[in-house]
């Protein structure tokens, strides 16, 4: 099938378009700048954001694919979970359309579309290999999933009891001093730094926090503990060496995230690891993340990092999946949930 996706869940206004497991267009625009000098997403500004952006790149992303509004045979839309000003946008756009174009309306759950967004790398293969464990790692959610059937059954083995991990890298940065968004800028620091010049907090891998919490995260007190140290050292009027921190912070989110999900695919008996969203993009998480799953006989799975973050596509590719599954559309009652479980594919 034919399948438009829209997702505007956080600050990236994507809009894909999939024929069955074929990618054909995958235009972002992302509001992230608008929100640079507040150090985070300002969800008011975000869902303002997709109001403008998303005509226009609906219009790109059907030149891009060379086809026509009339030629869908779907639209698709996250519908949760997400920021609900930015989700409506989405969703009341997805509604019209379907109702103008007399096209069926699927609302999807954006965290199963980051494991979607894998079935578009193997081109010309309509399965994708599962059962998976999936670690999905951006600025509002740290999840652990353990994915058997796309479609219909996904099951949360943990996730932050906190601050999200790209959260954590933004926080870190602006301490530092650095940009926002701070992942990438701390990833670009760290490469000169000394990953063991701190040992900072592995959040909940103690063994009594093992038991209760095997596959959550914690994030807020390795945040802190940075905080104080770079707090001493300028208090006793130290220069703050930003790479070795940098770098030893960028050491304990990989070490945690990594040790987990390898965990996951031990305990689970799943050979296969899918890396999700921003955090991917971290040369250390990728880098641990390898050689932990080569060590455990895991094969590591990163769709390119277009596909990654927030996007369309991978909306469109999830929606396609449960036309092909034989899903019925959505209701077009169905509106907006901020919270909507992963556990529910379809809304
Ligand atoms: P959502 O959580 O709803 O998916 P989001 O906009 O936070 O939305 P993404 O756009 O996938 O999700 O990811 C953005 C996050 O990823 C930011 O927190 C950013 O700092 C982080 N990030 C991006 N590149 C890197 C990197 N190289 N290392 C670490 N973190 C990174
Ligand atoms: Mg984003
Ligand atoms: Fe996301």
């Amino acid at each position: 099938p034919l399948v438009l996706g829209i997702e505007t869940s956080c600050d990236e206004t994507g809009i894909g378009i999939v024929r069955g497991t074929t990618l054909l267009a995958n235009v972002i625009s992302s509001s992230m700048e608008e929100h640079a000098r507040f150090g985070g997403v300002v969800p008011e500004v975000a869902a303002r954001a997709h109001l403008e952006a998303l005509e226009p790149a609906l219009r790109r992303a059907l030149d891009e694919a060379g086809i026509a509004l009339g030629d869908l045979d779907a639209v698709a839309v996250t519908s949760g979970p997400g920021l609900s000003g930015a989700l409506m946008v989405g969703v009341g756009a997805a509604k019209a359309l379907a109702v103008a174009l007399d096209k069926p309306f699927y609302a999807v759950n954006h965290l199963v579309g980051h494991v979607g967004a894998d079935v578009l790398r193997t081109e010309g293969e309509p399965e994708i290999e599962l059962p998976t464990i999936a670690l999905l790692v951006s600025g509002g959610h740290t999840s652990l999933l353990h994915v058997r059937d796309l479609t219909s059954d996904v099951e949360l083995l943990g996730e932050t009891i906190d601050d999200a991990a790209g959260e954590a890298f933004d926080k870190v940065a602006r301490l530092l001093g650095l940009p926002y968004p701070g992942g990438p800028q701390i990833d670009r620091v760290a490469a000169d730094g000394d990953p063991t010049a701190v040992r900072f907090p592995r959040g909940l891998t103690l063994p009594k926090d093992l038991e209760r919490h095997r596959y959550d995260f914690s994030f807020s007190g390795l945040k802190t503990a940075v905080a104080r140290h770079v707090e001493k050292l300028r208090d006793a009027g130290l220069e703050v060496p930003v790479a070795d921190i940098a770098a030893s912070f960028r050491e304990a989110v990989a070490d945690v995230l990594t040790a987990k999900a390898i965990a996951a695919c031990s305990d689970r008996g799943v050979p296969r690891l899918l890396l999700g969203g921003g955090v991917a993009a971290n040369a250390r998480v990728r880098a641990l993340a390898a050689e932990r799953a080569a060590a455990a006989g895991v094969e590591l799975r990163i769709p390119p990092l277009s596909l990654c973050t927030d996007n369309g596509a991978m909306i469109a590719a999830l929606a396609a999946q449960l036309i092909m599954a034989g899903r019925e559309p959505s209701g077009l009652a169905v509106s907006a949930d901020s919270t909507l479980p992963v556990t529910t594919v379809q809304a």
